[in-house]
């Protein structure tokens, strides 16, 4: 790829060029295809076609978020599952919903440190559901 601060030719994808420091990809004045001059407010190159899409860290982050909450609500899903299997067990029932409010609670409010404290939590509970419904199956076919 080509610098698009300063248009120098940088081996792969790095985090700054060792041209001029800037981040490659923060620049405008050069397409990181091919190299050439390009208008500050183009976004193809006219040469070339290639996007010159200025934003790309910010539409990675917007990707991830995405990926993020989806992944979540299929985290959150199972574990609805899981705790309607559990009704009966009126404390698991009880200390399911106790653990995921406060997980809510967390997402909700924070981003960082307490954001991947909630996901660390999910991930706990989820694991434990899987080892609580593997533990049941085997009193269950014991009674059997
Ligand atoms: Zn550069
Ligand atoms: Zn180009």
């Amino acid at each position: 790829m080509y610098c698009r601060n300063c248009g120098k030719e940088l081996i792969g994808t790095p985090e700054l060029c060792m041209n001029c420091g800037a981040k490659p990809l923060a620049g405008n004045s050069f397409c990181l295809s091919c190299g050439t001059t390009t208008n500050q407010l183009a976004e193809i190159c006219i040469k070339c076609g290639a996007r010159l899409n200025t934003n790309i860290n910010q539409t990675a982050a917007i990707g991830g978020k995405k990926k993020t909450v989806s992944i979540l609500l299929a985290v959150f899903l199972s574990y609805w599952t899981w705790l309607y299997t559990y009704k009966k067990d009126a404390w698991k029932f009880w200390v399911g919903i106790g653990v995921l409010v406060f997980i809510v609670i967390l997402a909700i409010a924070s981003f960082g440190i307490s954001f991947a404290f909630s996901w660390i939590m999910s991930i706990g509970i989820w694991i434990w559901s899987i080892i609580d419904v593997a533990t049941r199956n085997e009193n269950w076919y014991r009674s059997y």
